[in-house]
């Protein structure tokens, strides 16, 4: 086994990439496609735990960022690219449409200048429809007038993030999770990277830590950066929560909300998320639920559309933006920051990915590799998959596939999760994921076990039973590692 020390000694690492949300697993499926040796290197437990995980999941069409901007940019090509790649990928998505809906007459300008925007930034097909075409594109909407896009869709955020990171991983990258850079030296003209898991050596870094890459820079010795967090509380329905909701209903958005408004977006199993809100706190860390923000997501989402004043929610999160403007900004406008340092040449930061960033992430990583492209012969893997190795998923399935993977393997007639539908065998799969992750959450983002109306209450001890037939000891089960401990101590010796 290598030592930490033999670690740096025998292994440079072309290329390592700091973060494992969508963004970076997106840079190093993109960089996988060369000749080039590349680690990932991630701070939790699992992908997709920072921002990547605490999202609404739309794929935006790109008319509410500002033209020529970056954002605005990498949105556009970003659409072009990510229904192709997630149906690549095998990742859940949709192209659903979505409406921006005016309450009021008055608002009907602004979904003009909302129209303007997305022509400016070469959004195709928009349109302002009336209120009998509102009702027939989504019987649940109101309003007067609405700006139309059929071409946003939904996407399944997480999946999204370690499927990149999968095929990435089938292709020769490395990821290591629980291995938070602390501590960057420069020397011999590689970057060492120091973790606990040891030292990596690369010659070029990117930078993708989302929230904290402004912090990663600054290990690096750029202080050029600063991130403020806002955070952005939702409530989720059950899916059968009796309505059923065909595609994302935004409003006209408020001027004073650093984001696009509260919404109404429906997911792919067809739960309801209500939100985000938006408010800056002091800790990026912060995700807590308030009853203040679920209220006024209650009142706001009602306005839109009063059937949800009688719906019931099963579960509360949050997600948080990683701002470059605090709260003072008028304009409120920061845009993405991709560029490899002055002060470190090979370093790459890539800081302020906020929404479009999921949209945006697989043009941000053509970007990057176009950037380490310049500077470095790039030659092309004849032998590269774009795909992963598929799951089954028993949920999917109809009764005559049931009956045969049953017929091979018990494991698939063990239900674990009853909400949800999932088998055993889709657990035991999850658990033996190519990186190891091996939590709860883990186990939760690669099944949906524990996303159903009961949160849990049936599968969970069934997943730890699994999790001791795989050979965790008990009191090692985490929900997302570190001290999220399931089990303290035994009740009875
Ligand atoms: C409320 C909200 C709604 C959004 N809605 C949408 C939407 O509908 N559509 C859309 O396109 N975009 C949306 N976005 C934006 C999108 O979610 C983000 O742009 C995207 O997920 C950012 O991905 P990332 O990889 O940059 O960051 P992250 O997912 O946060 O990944 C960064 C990773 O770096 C790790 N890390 C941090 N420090 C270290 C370290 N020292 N060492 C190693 N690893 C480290 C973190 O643990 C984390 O996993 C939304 C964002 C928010 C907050």
């Amino acid at each position: 086994m290598l030592t930490v020390m033999d670690e740096t000694k025998s292994s440079v690492y072309d290329v390592a990439v700091i973060g494992g949300g969508a963004v970076g697993c997106a840079v190093l499926r993109e960089l996988s496609r060369y000749d080039l040796k590349l680690l990932l290197l991630e701070r939790e437990a699992d992908l997709a735990e920072g921002i990547s995980k605490g999202n609404s999941g739309v794929i935006h069409a790109g008319f509410n960022v500002s033209a020529g901007s970056l954002k605005a940019k990498t949105n556009a090509a970003g659409l072009g690219m990510i229904y192709g790649l997630a149906a690549e990928l095998g990742v859940p998505h949709r192209k659903t449409g979505k409406l921006v809906v005016a309450l009021a007459n008055a608002d009907r300008s602004r979904l003009e200048e909302l129209k303007a925007d997305g022509d400016k930034n070469g959004v195709q097909d928009l349109e302002i429809v009336d209120e009998a075409a509102i009702r027939r594109l989504e019987p649940l909407a109101r309003g007067h007038w609405a700006l139309y896009s059929p071409h946003t869709g939904i996407i399944s955020p997480y999946e999204f993030t370690i499927a990149l990171a999968e095929c990435a991983g089938q292709n020769g990258a490395r990821v290591l999770l629980e291995a938070p850079v602390e501590a960057v030296d420069f020397r011999g003209g590689l970057f060492h990277l120091s973790t606990p898991k040891g030292t990596f050596a690369a010659r070029r870094v990117v930078n993708s830590a989302g929230l904290f890459s402004d912090e990663v820079a600054r290990l690096a010795g750029i202080d050029e950066y600063r991130v403020f967090p806002y955070r952005g509380e939702y409530l989720i329905t059950d899916k059968d929560c009796g309505l059923r909701l065909g595609l994302p209903v935004y409003p006209v958005p408020p001027r004073d909300d650093p984001g696009l408004g509260i919404h109404i977006t429906p997911t792919l199993e067809g739960n309801i998320i209500l939100g985000p809100s938006a408010e800056p706190v002091d800790d990026k860390r912060d995700v807590s639920s308030t009853r203040k923000a679920m209220a006024r997501l209650k009142a706001e989402a009602a306005r839109l559309m009063p059937e949800l004043s009688r719906v019931s929610f099963i579960r509360s999160y949050a997600g948080i933006r990683p701002k470059l403007v605090d709260a003072s900004d008028k304009d409120r406008f920061g845009d993405f920051i991709v560029e490899e340092s002055a002060l470190r040449p090979g370093w790459i930061n890539l800081v302020g990915i906020e929404s479009p960033g999921l949209t945006a992430a697989p043009a941000i990583a053509v970007m990057v590799a176009g950037m380490i492209g310049a500077k470095t012969d790039l030659r092309p893997k004849p032998e590269f998959k774009p795909e992963r190795l598929r799951r089954t998923r028993f949920a999917a399935l109809g009764d005559g596939e049931r009956v045969g993977l049953v017929a091979r393997d018990a494991d698939w007639g063990e239900m674990v999760c009853r909400c949800e539908h999932v088998a055993r065998a889709e657990v035991v799969a999850a658990l033996r994921n190519p990186f190891g992750a091996k939590t709860m959450d883990a186990v939760k983002r690669r099944t949906r076990c524990g996303m159903g109306r009961c949160q849990g209450g049936f599968c969970t001890p069934r997943i730890v039973e699994i999790l001791q037939d795989e050979g965790m000891p008990v009191d090692r089960i985490t929900k997302r590692g570190g001290g999220s401990r399931l089990f303290y101590g035994w009740l009875k010796g």
